[in-house]
Parts: C-alpha cells; structure tokens; sequence
C-alpha cells in the first residue's frame, strides 16, 4: 500500500486491498487487546521422565476475545511479530510469567521454572534483558525460576548480537532453551558459543518416533548430542505411552505433552504444584 495525502492508502490490486485491510484491523485488534489486558498465560507442565515429578512450566500465551473466545498464539503471533507489537506483547509475558510465580510463591506452593517463548524481534536489541531484569526485581522472583525458550532462527539473525544477548542473559542468572531444535537452519557450532542449557526437540520429530526410523534417529541423535553438552533436553509433543517409553529408553531428561497435560490455566496449575509439594 501506498501512503497517500491525508492518511487514505491506494492499493495495487483488490487482493492487496482486503489483504492489506485484514492486516490493518489486526493490527488494531492486538493494540486494543494489549491495552485492554485481553491476553492470558496458559501453562504446560513439563515432567521429570525418570521420576514422574512436575519440574517445569511453559508459559503459552493464549487471547481471550471479549466475547469469551479463546484465540491459540499460531493466529496472532505472526501478525504481532510483522507489526512489531510483538514487543509490548513480550514484555508483558514476561512481566505475567513472573508475577505468576510471585503470586504462587506467596501461596506457599513449591516453584519450578516458568519458560517464556521470546522472539527473534525481541531479541534485536538488547531491551529484551532489561525487560527481565526487571520483572525478576519487581517481582522478587529468583532468576533460575524463569527461563527463556528461543528458536534457533533467532540465533541465526545477527550471531555476534544474539551471543551477547544470550551472555547478558545467562548472566542474570536465567536459563536458555533452543526451541524447536532440528527445525531451523542452525550451525551447531552455535550451540557451543552461545550459554545454553536446554535443547527442545520439536514435536514434529516426536510424534512418530516410533514408527519412522529417520525420526528416531535424528530424536536419538539430538538427545546424544545435547548430553555431550552438557544439555538438558525436552521433548515436546508427548502423547502417548510408546513415545514415552522411546524417550526414557533413550536418557531424555522432560517430556511436555498432552499425555501429562495439555496447557492449564493458572489456576488449574495449583493442583499440579499442590501434589508435588514434597
Ligand atoms: P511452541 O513453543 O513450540 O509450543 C508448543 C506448542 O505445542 C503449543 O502450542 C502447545 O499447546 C502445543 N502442544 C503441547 N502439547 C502438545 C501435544 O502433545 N501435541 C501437540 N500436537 N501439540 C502440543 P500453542 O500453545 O498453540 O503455541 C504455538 C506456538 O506459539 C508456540 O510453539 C510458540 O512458538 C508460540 N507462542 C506461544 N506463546 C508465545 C509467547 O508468549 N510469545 C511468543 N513469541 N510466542 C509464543
Ligand atoms: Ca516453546
Ligand atoms: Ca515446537
Ligand atoms: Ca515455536
């Protein structure tokens, strides 16, 4: 779309036209959403596969509509990143997920790591570490009870920048886990410069480990490898018995999927912190 005299935008085809208006309304709707605190973190239990104990969460953001629908991140998320709304968006899951914990905490339940999903547009400058470091002050949250899930497309975009940020990040104190991993075009020479702590292998590998042999290789591999680093590694997309059994069979660290759970509210999480309270 051209800009044009007076606000009004000319557009090259009809198609533009609808495409470039849906866009705009978008746009729109996610600003007000964000002023109107229409967002809301769901959280997914992340499971110790040799001891069955809960000992993480991911936060997964989710928009409530005003008329109660419930909107997954994969319809706006892209539409947030392109509009650069992404990064008031990120730092308030990022303020949410701290306060959570706070929140717990002052209930007395037992804390295990909250994972943010961050994205490559918040990680372009280094705002995104002030934004944690002061959540975790606010709050008064501990920083190894926070961690921050990026993909490794974001590590591809600027190496030299991204590896600071990491540094600054790791030197707070706050984990860092590659997502996706196996899905992007990494070096994995990247994953030896950068602090680390976590490998994610996506749930598009995971899902027929055991039936499709090149799957349980490169999930085989992608476990080995994280090891020999030093690495703890979490499968995603855990849904049934036989993937469970594969990944225990193969020393995976955590499993995260709709066999444990599926992504609960707030308030549905108590129960899980309540029954691992030791
Ligand atoms: P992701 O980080 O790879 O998150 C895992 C996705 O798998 C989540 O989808 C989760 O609900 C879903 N999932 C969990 N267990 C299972 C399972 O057993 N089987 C299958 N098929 N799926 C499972 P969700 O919540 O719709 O999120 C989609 C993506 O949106 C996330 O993928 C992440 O990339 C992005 N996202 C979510 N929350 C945020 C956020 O706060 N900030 C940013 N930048 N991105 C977010
Ligand atoms: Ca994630
Ligand atoms: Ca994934
Ligand atoms: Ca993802």
């Amino acid at each position: 779309a051209k800009r044009q005299g007076g606000g009004s935008y000319t557009f090259y085809s009809p198609e533009m036209n609808t495409w470039s208006r849906d866009r705009l309304k978008m746009e729109s709707a996610l600003r007000a959403a964000l002023q109107n605190r229409e967002f809301e973190l769901h959280y997914q239990p992340q499971i110790d596969i040799r001891s069955g104990r809960l000992v993480g969460l991911e936060a997964l953001i989710r928009w409530r509509r005003a008329d109660g629908e419930l909107i997954r991140p994969d319809a706006f998320i892209p539409a947030a990143e392109e509009s650069g709304l992404i990064r008031g968006i990120g730092d308030w899951v990022i303020r949410e997920a701290t306060s959570q914990a706070a929140r717990w905490k002052s209930e007395g339940l037992l804390p295990v790591p909250l994972a943010v999903n961050v994205s490559a547009q918040q990680c372009s400058d280094m705002n995104v570490v002030d934004t944690i470091r002061s959540a975790l002050e606010d709050s008064g949250v501990a920083p190894a009870m926070l961690k921050i899930e990026l993909t490794e497309s974001t590590a591809m975009h600027d190496a030299e920048r991204v590896a600071e940020l990491l540094s600054s990040i790791d030197r707070l104190g706050v984990g860092v886990a590659v997502d996706d991993f196996g899905t992007g075009y990494s070096s994995l020479s990247l994953l030896k410069r950068f602090p680390i702590s976590e490998l994610k292998i996506d749930k598009s590998f995971v899902h027929d480990i055991t039936s499709d042999a090149d799957d349980a290789a490169i999930v085989r591999g992608t476990i080995a490898l994280a090891h020999s680093l030093g690495m703890t590694v979490v499968a995603e997309g855990v849904e049934t018995q036989a993937q469970l059994r594969f990944l225990a069979r193969h020393r995976c660290n955590i499993a995260q999927g709709l066999l444990s759970s599926p992504p609960l509210p707030a308030d549905e999480v108590r129960n899980w912190l309540e029954a691992s309270a030791p």
